[in-house]
């Protein structure tokens, strides 16, 4: 249905890397923190794709209670955040409209969300952040539409740049 991908720029040598045998563990939620922070501190390159404007929508992760729909503005400081792609053909999943965009402002209920979404939700707190882009939950819906996010919404609500 979906897929949650990260892309890091690492730059050392793979076979310097200690792999645990599950992504799932404490040591490999390690070892991606520890790239990403590396990356963040030691990498000019990388420092240049850090986006100063964050996404007009985007997922808050807080540290504990449900995650909720944080509309930015202005002046809302930038942030670091992962992002979440998906087509999901048949199956509508909860999706953000004009109906309910007040309601998923003070609240997202999870387990209302596809096990992917929950898994990059889960992974994203894991790694020490508190935000995430989803398209179906930050592109404004049409209400009856299937299959992908309203095409005029993207050049305002898609990143146009991401750190991670
Ligand atoms: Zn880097």
């Amino acid at each position: 249905m979906g897929s949650f991908g990260l892309i890091l720029h690492v730059q050392q040598a793979w076979n310097n890397v200690q792999f645990d045998a599950s992504t799932d563990s404490q040591a490999s939620f390690s070892t991606v923190s520890d790239w990403l922070n590396r990356c963040l501190t030691t990498h000019t390159i990388c420092h240049m794709n850090l986006s100063a404007t964050p996404p007009t929508r985007v997922v808050h992760i807080p540290e504990s209670g449900k995650p909720r729909l944080l509309v930015t503005n202005e002046n809302t400081p930038a942030f670091l955040y992962t992002t979440l792609s998906h087509c999901w053909g048949s199956h509508m999943p909860l999706r953000l409209t004009t109906g309910n965009i007040e309601a998923l402002q003070a609240e997202i209920p999870v387990e209302k969300l596809s096990r992917t979404f929950q898994d990059a939700l889960e992974i994203t707190k894991r790694m020490g952040l508190k935000h995430i882009w989803i398209d179906s939950l930050c592109v404004l819906q049409a209400p009856s539409q299937i299959g992908s996010p309203s095409l005029h919404q993207w050049p305002r609500s898609t990143p146009t740049r991401t750190a991670i």
